[in-house]
């Protein structure tokens, strides 16, 4: 069987591209902790994204400060056509921060692919948990090349691994339709060049707030992330 290569799908180290929350467009549910106020913290994203680009244009593939990805109607699809699997979108408001015109239509990437969690090889250790409201901090991967585990890999040409869903990642399949056709914004590593600093923690918040309602149940209920 043909083993895919795997690999990370972000925006690179720049950030004069970033795409910035609309500020008062959008609502998140907030997470209140009965037993600790510390745990306070904000939940589910209740609307669709809405975002002011820095720039008076776009590349093909746009990132937010908070790590999500959007796409071009060209981009969409090409990955349609490509018959690449794993993602839904959902749309976008989007509007220049100095220009009158308008940008060009965008969709918000959401994975629906999965890759489980994060096998133990990989250093990824749960290091805080409350019973009470369920926060649960991890430390980052140590061992970058062990993340994904290809026994638990759906098959999806995106996909995220628990608990990093902010990071997506991609099958060579992805890489191929993005250099084919020349995409701008997007940059492929393999995983184990992606950069953790020691003292680095992840937190999955639940798979809900990432994917759609049905999935998140799905893959997340017997694993307790729902
Ligand atoms: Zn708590």
């Amino acid at each position: 069987m043909h083993r895919p290569e795997f690999f990370h799908l972000g925006s690179g180290s720049s950030t004069y591209k970033l795409a910035e929350w609309a500020q008062g467009e959008m609502d998140l549910e907030p997470v209140v902790c009965p037993a600790d106020p510390g745990h306070q913290r904000p939940g589910k994203r209740l609307t669709d994204l809405s975002v002011t680009l820095p720039r008076n244009s776009v590349d093909d593939i746009v990132w937010t400060w908070c790590s999500e990805c959007l796409l071009t109607d060209r981009v969409l699809e090409l990955f349609r056509a490509a018959g690449l699997t794993g993602f839904e979108v959902k749309p976008v408001k989007a509007r220049y921060e100095r220009a009158d015109t308008e940008p060009p239509r965008l969709w918000e990437l959401v994975v629906t692919g999965w890759a489980g969690m994060a096998p133990p090889d990989s250093g990824i250790k749960l290091i805080r948990h409350c019973e009470v409201c369920g926060i649960k901090v991890y430390s980052g991967p140590t061992d970058l090349e062990h993340v994904i585990s290809p026994s638990q890999w759906d098959g999806s040409d995106f996909f995220i691994v628990w608990p990093m869903p902010k990071f997506v990642f991609i099958t060579d399949r992805v890489v191929q339709a993005i250099r084919d056709n020349g995409l701008a914004g997007a940059m492929i590593e393999p995983p184990e060049a992606m950069r953790f600093s020691p003292d680095d923690t992840i937190g999955g918040g639940r798979l809900s707030y990432w994917m759609p309602e049905q999935r998140a149940r799905e893959l997340g209920e017997p694993l307790g992330i729902y």
